[in-house]
């Protein structure tokens, strides 16, 4: 048996496990449409999807990989990246923030159509606003909550291209340093952990929250929290 691998390694290549991730999520409509991405961090640099592809038939080869020591907003410098003419993932400024503002291990971006309504119930006019909910069990699968805590979510403005989200998202992180997701109004969500389990783990968690509050005010239920 060989050396126990550190806490959460995953146990195949990192772009395997982006092709595999981007299956399931595609599966909950998180990534249809050839929207939304990941971006995991490994001990090589920072492994991205590329942009405009249909997330659920990516092969391991269509991952980039990218120095983490990169700085410029809007260039990046990749290591290694597929033969093809695919080009980076549109998000990747977005990852970014999360990689130098929080350190994080993993990003997720999905278009979960339960992630625009949240949105929409609570920035009706297209943000900024915050979506805020309470007394919910699945509030427990996020970083530092509990399940009678009020959790609230920043919700900023859409722009017409991704990466002019790129201030927006690092000002809402500033404002929200408990919370490890920016909602994009129109558009969905980033969330991002210390590692890719805890940014799955707290991706299902808050698209459950946000389908449950959805839901509550369809059925004329009170939602949110104080
Ligand atoms: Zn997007």
């Amino acid at each position: 048996m060989s050396a126990a691998p550190r806490d959460n390694a995953p146990s195949q290549p990192i772009p395997e496990l982006i092709c595999e991730l981007c299956r399931l999520f595609y599966q909950l409509g998180w990534v249809s449409g050839t929207g939304g991405g990941i971006s995991i961090r490994g001990p090589e640099g920072i492994y991205m999807a590329p942009s405009g592809v249909q997330k659920e038939r990516l092969r391991p080869e269509d991952i980039f990989l990218l120095s983490d020591q990169a700085t410029g907003e809007h260039d990046c410098e990749v290591v290694r990246g597929p033969a093809t003419g695919l080009k980076v993932s549109e998000c990747r400024p977005l990852f970014f923030n999360a990689y130098r503002l929080r350190d994080a291990g993993a990003v997720m971006h999905s278009h979960s159509v339960w992630a625009v309504l949240a949105a929409r119930l609570f920035a009706p006019q297209g943000g900024p606003g915050e979506f805020v909910c309470q007394g919910l069990e699945m509030q427990k699968g996020l970083r530092g909550m509990g399940c009678f805590d009020t959790l609230r979510v920043p919700i900023i403005a859409n722009t017409p291209r991704e990466s002019q989200l790129t201030a927006s998202m690092g000002e809402a992180m500033q404002a929200y340093p408990d919370v490890d997701a920016v909602l994009v109004a129109g558009h969905g969500v980033y969330v991002w952990g210390r590692d890719w389990v805890q940014a799955k783990t707290q991706a299902e968690s808050y698209d459950y929250l946000f389908r449950a509050v959805v839901e509550s005010h369809r059925l004329g239920l009170p939602v949110g929290g104080a």
